[in-house]
Protein backbone atom coordinates (compact mmCIF):
# COMPACT_ATOMS: atom_id res chain seq x y z
CA UNK A 1 0.00 0.00 0.00
CA UNK A 2 1.07 3.27 -0.64
CA UNK A 3 0.54 5.80 2.31
CA UNK A 4 0.22 10.01 2.12
CA UNK A 5 1.07 11.09 5.30
CA UNK A 6 0.12 14.78 6.40
CA UNK A 7 2.76 17.10 7.98
CA UNK A 8 0.75 19.86 9.61
CA UNK A 9 -1.28 19.35 12.67
CA UNK A 10 -0.85 15.31 12.30
CA UNK A 11 3.01 14.71 12.65
CA UNK A 12 3.60 18.49 13.83
CA UNK A 13 1.87 20.73 16.19
CA UNK A 14 2.81 23.44 13.84
CA UNK A 15 -0.70 25.17 15.02
CA UNK A 16 0.47 25.72 18.89
CA UNK A 17 3.55 28.02 17.26
CA UNK A 18 0.91 29.48 15.02
CA UNK A 19 -1.43 30.72 17.78
CA UNK A 20 2.14 32.06 19.31
CA UNK A 21 3.01 34.27 16.43
CA UNK A 22 -0.87 35.28 16.07
CA UNK A 23 -1.20 36.13 19.31
CA UNK A 24 1.97 38.01 19.51
CA UNK A 25 0.38 39.86 16.10
CA UNK A 26 -2.89 40.18 17.11
CA UNK A 27 -2.68 40.76 20.29
CA UNK A 28 -4.99 37.57 21.22
CA UNK A 29 -4.66 34.90 23.58
CA UNK A 30 -5.52 31.87 21.09
CA UNK A 31 -4.94 28.19 22.23
CA UNK A 32 -5.25 25.37 19.94
CA UNK A 33 -8.39 24.39 20.81
CA UNK A 34 -10.16 27.92 19.90
CA UNK A 35 -9.08 27.25 16.33
CA UNK A 36 -12.31 24.73 16.09
CA UNK A 37 -13.13 25.69 12.50
CA UNK A 38 -10.67 24.80 9.03
CA UNK A 39 -11.41 28.36 7.98
CA UNK A 40 -10.35 29.88 11.11
CA UNK A 41 -9.23 33.25 9.44
CA UNK A 42 -12.92 33.75 9.35
CA UNK A 43 -13.88 33.68 12.58
CA UNK A 44 -10.73 35.56 13.75
CA UNK A 45 -11.32 38.31 10.93
CA UNK A 46 -7.58 37.73 9.52
CA UNK A 47 -7.47 36.95 5.69
CA UNK A 48 -6.29 33.22 4.42
CA UNK A 49 -3.28 34.59 3.05
CA UNK A 50 -2.32 36.37 6.65
CA UNK A 51 -3.30 32.70 8.03
CA UNK A 52 -0.73 30.89 6.09
CA UNK A 53 1.91 33.38 6.61
CA UNK A 54 1.93 32.87 9.95
CA UNK A 55 1.57 29.12 9.49
CA UNK A 56 4.98 29.46 7.17
CA UNK A 57 6.44 31.82 9.96
CA UNK A 58 5.95 29.26 12.11
CA UNK A 59 8.26 27.19 10.62
CA UNK A 60 11.06 29.80 10.14
CA UNK A 61 11.21 28.18 14.08
CA UNK A 62 11.04 24.65 13.22
CA UNK A 63 13.04 23.45 16.09
CA UNK A 64 10.25 25.06 18.87
CA UNK A 65 7.54 23.11 16.96
CA UNK A 66 6.98 19.83 18.66
CA UNK A 67 5.76 16.21 17.58
CA UNK A 68 1.86 15.96 17.90
CA UNK A 69 2.45 12.51 20.08
CA UNK A 70 5.24 11.61 22.44
CA UNK A 71 7.31 8.71 20.37
CA UNK A 72 6.14 9.59 17.59
CA UNK A 73 8.98 8.28 15.04
CA UNK A 74 8.33 4.53 16.58
CA UNK A 75 4.66 5.13 16.33
CA UNK A 76 5.27 6.51 12.44
CA UNK A 77 7.58 3.25 12.02
CA UNK A 78 5.10 0.74 12.72
CA UNK A 79 3.26 1.52 9.79
CA UNK A 80 5.73 0.93 7.47
CA UNK A 81 4.90 -2.84 7.16
CA UNK A 82 1.79 -2.09 5.95
CA UNK A 83 3.08 0.08 3.21
CA UNK A 84 5.30 2.91 1.98
CA UNK A 85 4.97 6.35 3.52
CA UNK A 86 5.37 9.32 2.03
CA UNK A 87 5.35 12.71 3.45
CA UNK A 88 2.80 14.96 1.18
CA UNK A 89 2.24 18.53 2.27
CA UNK A 90 0.85 21.69 0.87
CA UNK A 91 3.97 23.38 2.84
CA UNK A 92 4.98 26.23 0.72
CA UNK A 93 8.19 25.82 -1.40
CA UNK A 94 10.40 28.68 1.54
CA UNK A 95 9.32 25.94 4.17
CA UNK A 96 10.40 22.63 2.72
CA UNK A 97 13.95 23.07 3.99
CA UNK A 98 12.11 23.49 7.61
CA UNK A 99 10.22 20.91 7.59
CA UNK A 100 12.64 17.81 6.31
CA UNK A 101 14.94 19.08 8.45
CA UNK A 102 12.24 19.07 11.34
CA UNK A 103 11.59 15.21 9.77
CA UNK A 104 14.61 14.21 10.22
CA UNK A 105 15.17 16.04 13.73
CA UNK A 106 12.27 13.71 15.29
CA UNK A 107 13.34 10.83 13.17
CA UNK A 108 10.08 10.20 11.37
CA UNK A 109 10.89 7.52 8.61
CA UNK A 110 9.48 8.13 5.38
CA UNK A 111 10.33 7.46 1.76
CA UNK A 112 9.91 10.48 -0.37
CA UNK A 113 8.52 13.92 0.59
CA UNK A 114 5.96 15.20 -1.54
CA UNK A 115 4.81 18.85 -2.14
CA UNK A 116 1.61 19.76 -3.51
CA UNK A 117 0.50 23.25 -4.29
CA UNK A 118 -3.04 22.68 -2.40
CA UNK A 119 -4.93 20.00 -0.51
CA UNK A 120 -6.77 18.80 -3.46
CA UNK A 121 -3.97 18.22 -5.43
CA UNK A 122 -2.90 14.77 -3.16
CA UNK A 123 -6.20 13.24 -4.43
CA UNK A 124 -4.52 13.05 -8.28
CA UNK A 125 -1.66 11.20 -6.89
CA UNK A 126 -4.04 8.40 -6.14
CA UNK A 127 -2.29 7.09 -2.84
CA UNK A 128 -4.40 3.81 -1.26
CA UNK A 129 -4.53 5.71 2.42
CA UNK A 130 -4.47 9.31 3.32
CA UNK A 131 -3.42 9.93 6.75
CA UNK A 132 -4.92 13.92 7.44
CA UNK A 133 -6.33 16.36 9.71
CA UNK A 134 -7.96 18.51 6.49
CA UNK A 135 -11.68 17.78 7.18
CA UNK A 136 -11.82 18.61 3.12
CA UNK A 137 -9.91 15.81 1.99
CA UNK A 138 -12.05 13.70 3.62
CA UNK A 139 -15.52 13.54 1.30
CA UNK A 140 -13.24 13.51 -1.65
CA UNK A 141 -11.57 10.25 -0.47
CA UNK A 142 -14.70 8.66 0.58
CA UNK A 143 -16.11 8.96 -2.83
CA UNK A 144 -13.18 7.58 -4.31
CA UNK A 145 -14.06 3.28 -4.06
CA UNK A 146 -10.16 2.89 -4.61
CA UNK A 147 -9.21 5.23 -1.81
CA UNK A 148 -8.95 5.11 2.39
CA UNK A 149 -8.92 7.94 4.58
CA UNK A 150 -7.99 7.94 8.47
CA UNK A 151 -8.93 11.54 9.52
CA UNK A 152 -6.23 12.28 12.72
CA UNK A 153 -8.84 13.87 14.66
CA UNK A 154 -8.44 17.68 15.70
CA UNK A 155 -10.51 20.65 17.09
CA UNK A 156 -10.89 22.23 13.51
CA UNK A 157 -12.47 18.50 12.05
CA UNK A 158 -14.52 18.11 14.62
CA UNK A 159 -17.83 18.67 12.19
CA UNK A 160 -16.96 16.04 9.52
CA UNK A 161 -19.41 13.42 9.85
CA UNK A 162 -19.34 9.68 9.71
CA UNK A 163 -18.06 8.89 5.98
CA UNK A 164 -17.71 5.31 3.61
CA UNK A 165 -14.06 4.83 3.51
CA UNK A 166 -12.83 7.47 6.16
CA UNK A 167 -11.75 6.27 10.12
CA UNK A 168 -10.93 8.47 12.57
CA UNK A 169 -8.51 8.06 15.07
CA UNK A 170 -7.35 10.20 18.45
CA UNK A 171 -3.82 8.88 18.01
CA UNK A 172 -1.43 7.21 15.85
CA UNK A 173 -1.55 3.62 17.60
CA UNK A 174 -4.82 3.35 16.47
CA UNK A 175 -3.39 3.74 12.82
CA UNK A 176 -1.21 0.19 12.66
CA UNK A 177 -4.73 -1.85 13.42
CA UNK A 178 -7.08 -0.28 10.73
CA UNK A 179 -4.34 -0.12 8.25
CA UNK A 180 -4.43 -4.22 8.22
CA UNK A 181 -8.02 -4.42 8.28
CA UNK A 182 -8.11 -2.00 4.98
CA UNK A 183 -5.61 -4.33 3.50
CA UNK A 184 -8.06 -7.28 3.93
MG1 LIG B 1 -2.68 19.14 8.00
Amino acid sequence: MRIAVDLDGVLAETMEAWCKRANEFLGTSLRLADLDTWASWRKLGISREQFFQFLDEAWDDWESIPPTEPRLAERVRNLSRSGRIDIVTGRSKESVKAAKSWLAEHKIPYERFVRVPGWKDKISLNYDVYIDDAPELMPLISRNPMMWGILYSRPWNRTVPELRHVFRVKSWTEIPRLLEQIQQ
